[in-house]
C-alpha cells in the first residue's frame, strides 16, 4: 500500500498509521487526519491507463490509490461506479452551458456513504475487528449496516430517534443493532466515541474515523476518468459534516498530484439555512476550528449538523479550490427535488436535491458563470425520504373505472393525442 502517513489538517503533526486511529491526539476530536500517499511511488507503479484497462467497475478499481494492503479482503457488494448523466435540460433551465448530475443514490443502500463504509468495512477486516460502530443521521448509518452485513461483520448503529423511517428501515433489516438516541446527531455521535472507546469496537464516525474521506474521494475519481480525465470547472454538493466535500477535494487533489488532471475544480458546498455553520465560518472568515456549534433545524435531514465535524477541511476545500458556500432556505431544496426528476431523470433525497437550489444560488451570487462546465453531485436516493417527496411532487388523478372519465381527465391535463 501507498499510505506514508496521518496528517492532522489543524497542527500538520505526522502519525503512522499504526500510531493513531483516529483524531490527532494533539489537537482533539477537531484534528481530522489526512490519509497522504507517496506519490511518487503511486506514480511509478500505476498510470491512467492501468486504471482504464482495468475490468472492476466498482470503487476498487481504484484500489492503488486506497488505504488497503494487495492481500485485504473487501466487500463484495458492488460500491461506485455510478452513472454521470448529461443533463442538457437541466442545464438550459439553470442557464449553463453544461450540467452532469453523478447519481450516486445508485449505490447499493442508496448513498454516498457506502463508498466511506466499504472502506472502514475493509479496515475493520483487515485489523480483524468484528464490531463497527457509528452515529448518522441515516444514510452513514445505513451504509455500514449493508456493507457489515455483506461481510458478516456486527454493526451497532447510533442514530437520533427523530430518523426518517426508511433509513432505520434499512438499518434493522440488514441487522443492525439500532441504538434509538433520544437526542441529535451531536449526542448520537459522543455517544457511539465513548461505546467504542469503551468496548474496542472500529468507529466509522464522520469526521472522526480518516479513512471515510478515502472512500468518498472515489466519487472524484470517477467524475474525472468519466469525462476523459477532463476535470470539470465546478463541483456543486451539500454540506452537513463537511466529509463529503473534504473527499471530493481529496480525490481532485490526488489526481492533481499525479498529474491525471490538469485543474482542481471549484468546490461549492451547498448548506440549508437551517444548518449553515460551515458557510458561516467561510463568510466570516471565522476560524472553524474553535467555532461554537449552531442549532441545525432543516428538512435536509443528511446535512443536519450542529457543529460539522469535518468543518476545518470542509472549508479548506472551499477556500483552496476558490470555491464559495450558499446556503438555501429548506422550501428551495424541496422545490428542487421534482425539478431535478423531471429535468435530468434523478431522484434525489431532499440533501441530494439541494445541489440544484445550491446551483441556482451559486449562479445569482456570481460563483458559477454560464459558460461553465458543471456537476452537481447528487449524494443520496429519492426513496430515502418520500414524506418531503410528497410534500412537492404534486397529486395523482382520481378516476371512476372507466375511459370516460380518463377523457375528462385528459382534456382537463390537455395531453395530446396522435391518431
Ligand atoms: C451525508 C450526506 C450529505 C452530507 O455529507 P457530509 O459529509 O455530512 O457533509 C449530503 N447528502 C446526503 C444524501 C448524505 O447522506
Ligand atoms: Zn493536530
Amino acid at each position: 500500500m501507498f499510505v506514508a502517513e496521518l496528517r492532522c489538517a489543524i497542527c500538520g503533526r505526522s502519525y503512522t498509521p499504526d500510531e493513531v486511529a483516529y483524531t490527532c491526539p494533539h489537537c482533539g476530536p477537531a484534528g481530522v487526519l489526512d490519509v497522504l500517499y507517496d506519490i511518487k511511488a503511486l506514480r511509478a507503479a500505476v498510470s491512467r491507463e492501468d486504471i482504464a484497462r482495468s475490468a472492476d467497475t466498482t470503487l476498487w478499481r481504484y484500489r492503488p490509490l486506497l488505504p488497503l494492503a494487495a492481500a485485504d479482503r473487501v466487500p463484495p457488494l458492488a460500491v461506485g461506479g455510478t452513472p454521470l448523466y448529461d443533463a442538457p435540460r437541466l442545464a438550459a433551465d439553470l442557464g449553463l452551458a453544461q450540467v452532469w448530475v453523478k447519481d450516486d443514490g445508485r449505490n447499493p443502500t442508496g448513498s454516498l456513504k457506502d463508498r466511506a463504509s466499504a472502506v472502514v468495512v475493509a479496515r475493520a477486516l483487515a485489523q480483524g475487528i468484528e464490531v463497527v460502530t457509528t452515529a448518522s443521521t441515516g444514510n452513514a448509518a445505513a451504509a455500514l449496516a449493508g456493507l457489515a452485513a455483506s461481510v458478516g461483520l456486527l454493526a451497532v448503529i447510533f442514530v437520533p430517534a427523530s430518523a426518517p423511517e426508511a433509513k432505520i428501515a434499512q438499518l434493522l433489516t440488514y441487522g443492525a443493532h439500532v441504538l434509538l438516541v433520544q437526542g441529535n446527531y451531536d449526542n448520537a455521535f459522543d455517544l457511539a466515541v465513548e461505546a467504542a472507546e469503551r468496548y474496542g469496537w472500529y468507529n466509522r464516525n464522520t469526521g472522526m474515523n480518516p479513512y471515510t474521506v478515502e472512500g468518498k474521494k472515489t466519487v472524484a475519481y470517477e467524475i474525472a476518468e468519466q469525462l476523459g480525465w477532463q476535470a470539470p470547472d465546478v463541483v456543486v454538493l451539500s454540506v452537513g459534516d463537511g466529509n463529503i466535500i473534504s473527499g471530493v477535494h481529496k480525490g481532485f487533489s490526488d489526481l492533481l498530484a499525479l498529474g491525471w488532471i490538469g485543474h482542481m475544480p471549484r468546490l461549492i458546498g451547498v448548506q440549508a439555512d437551517g444548518s449553515a455553520a460551515c458557510y458561516q465560518a467561510w463568510k466570516t472568515g471565522a476560524d472553524p476550528a474553535t467555532m461554537p456549534p449552531i442549532a441545525s433545524h432543516t428538512v435536509a435531514d443528511s446535512i443536519a449538523a450542529d457543529l460539522p465535524r469535518d468543518r476545518v477541511r470542509a472549508v479548506r476545500a472551499v477556500r483552496e479550490t476558490g470555491g464559495a458556500f450558499v446556503s438555501v432556505p429548506d422550501d428551495a431544496i424541496l422545490a428542487g427535488i421534482p425539478v431535478l426528476a423531471r429535468l435530468s431523470g434523478v431522484f434525489a433525497e431532499p440533501a441530494a436535491a439541494a445541489t440544484y437550489a445550491g446551483a441556482r444560488a451559486a449562479l445569482a451570487e456570481g460563483h458559477i458563470q454560464p459558460d461553465e462546465r458543471v456537476v452537481l453531485l447528487v449524494t443520496g436516493n429519492g426513496l430515502k425520504d418520500i414524506k418531503s417527496a410528497m410534500r412537492v411532487a404534486g397529486a395523482g388523478h382520481p378516476v371512476a373505472p372507466d375511459i370516460v372519465a380518463v377523457e375528462k381527465v385528459r382534456q382537463a391535463l390537455g395531453l395530446p393525442t396522435f391518431r
